[in-house]
């Protein structure tokens, strides 16, 4: 109903198999929450490649404009300063709601703004959804989790989450706009998606936003030692993030609700992770043990049998051939060096 006027060519096969066929399909409006940051921009790159309008909303509060730079001037792109927690008009067909910090450190830097993001933008997001009769997508996280007693995670599992510790803006937070989002969706028929998405790495991520991929990445590049946490056996499933925007997608896109786990079950220890660094940048790298954090999950490795049967969809970038795109990002973000691949 809000579609625009211009539409994009898809090229398929004709039912022959032979004869290629054009099939043209209207383009969609698109409204991408948070997407000046590490995955939003790179989803808004898929999004405009495939001839749609995208309409990005970010308060700036992780995300950069560097990371959209290269779509300033295309008629299709528009970035809005604004931040979710205040109501939005906008007409448009579909809503990717990424807007909320991820990185621990960034999202324990102010909690109570955390929890507000998490349950009244998600809230703003779904009026905004209802009014117009969008598609909604949500990006919830394998935090709902919490520290789990299932493992590898599915589903149908209801965690094991600390209510009042202090990661619980993060977690409950987003278990709260899980709830929201089948709420309108029951209550009120708005068409909506669920993604919990695991551990995710690639360029673009903030150099210093404290998480494990990169802070081993920037230490090992900086001649600095990898600072592993605890005990180094806690473990994580990491996924390179052109996996996961194409997950999104295909959730978007398809007929199911969710929730779905998007993830690489490929699942490291956080020695092994810095194993891998080591391989990949500096062998010499040394690692120093730091005490760990406050109510860090044990494990965490994602069960994604219900994506791959619903959606078609698996990862296909192990660690060791992503670790290394990104690190060329992270060289010339670090060095300035023009000869590095960047993202
Ligand atoms: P990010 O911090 O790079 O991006 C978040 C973006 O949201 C930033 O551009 C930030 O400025 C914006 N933002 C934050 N609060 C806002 C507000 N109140 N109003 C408007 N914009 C706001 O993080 P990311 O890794 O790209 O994560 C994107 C989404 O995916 C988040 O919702 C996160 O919870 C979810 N997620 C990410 C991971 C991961 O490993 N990267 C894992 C699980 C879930
Ligand atoms: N909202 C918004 N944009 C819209 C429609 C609604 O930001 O286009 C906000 C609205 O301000 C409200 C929230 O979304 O705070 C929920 O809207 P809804 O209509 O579901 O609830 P109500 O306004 O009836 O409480
Ligand atoms: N971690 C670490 N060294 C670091 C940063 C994190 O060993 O410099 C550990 C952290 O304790 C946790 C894991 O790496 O067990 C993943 O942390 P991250 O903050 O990347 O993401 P989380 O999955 O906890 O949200």
């Amino acid at each position: 109903n809000h579609v625009l006027a211009s539409e994009s060519t898809l090229r398929r096969r004709s039912v022959s198999g032979k004869v290629p066929l054009v099939v043209k399909r209207k383009s969609l409006r698109i409204v991408v929450t948070g997407g000046a940051g590490f995955v939003g921009s790179h989803l808004v790159d898929r999004l405009i490649g495939r001839g749609d309008s995208v309409v990005v909303v970010d308060n700036f509060f992780t995300g950069r404009k560097e990371n959209l730079m290269h779509h300033f001037g295309d008629p299709r792109f528009e970035l809005i300063r604004h931040d979710v927690v205040e109501p939005l008009l906008l007409e448009v067909d579909q809503i990717y709601h990424l807007a909320c910090p991820a990185s621990p450190v960034h999202y324990k830097f102010n909690p109570v703004k955390t929890i507000k993001t998490n349950v009244v933008g998600t809230l703003n997001m779904l009026g905004l959804a209802k009014r117009v009769g969008a598609r909604f997508l949500l990006t919830s996280t394998s935090e709902v989790y919490g520290d789990p007693l299932q493992h590898p995670q599915v589903e149908t599992y209801w965690g094991n989450v600390n209510p009042i510790g202090v990661r619980s803006c993060y977690d409950e937070g987003k278990r709260t706009a899980e709830t929201l989002t089948m709420d309108y969706h029951r209550g009120h028929g708005i068409e909506v998606r669920i993604a919990r998405i695991f551990n995710t790495y690639g360029p673009r991520m903030c150099i210093d936003d404290g998480r494990v991929v990169s802070n081993f990445v920037a230490q090992a590049l900086r001649k600095e030692p990898l600072t592993v946490y605890g005990d180094g056996k806690q473990t994580r499933s990491f996924q390179y993030v052109s996996d996961l925007v194409e997950g999104l997608m295909r959730l978007m896109e398809g007929d199911h609700v969710g929730p779905f786990n998007l993830g690489n079950p490929g699942e490291f220890t956080m020695l092994e992770l810095a194993e891998v660094v080591q391989e990949t940048i500096d062998p010499n790298a040394k690692i120093e043990f730091r005490p760990n954090t406050e109510d860090d999950p044990h494990k965490r490795k994602p069960d994604i049998s219900k994506a791959k049967q619903l959606l078609g969809w698996e990862p296909t970038v192990s660690l060791r051939k992503g670790l290394p795109l990104m690190v060329s990002d992270f060289r010339q973000r670090i060095f300035g060096d023009h000869k590095a691949g960047g993202a």
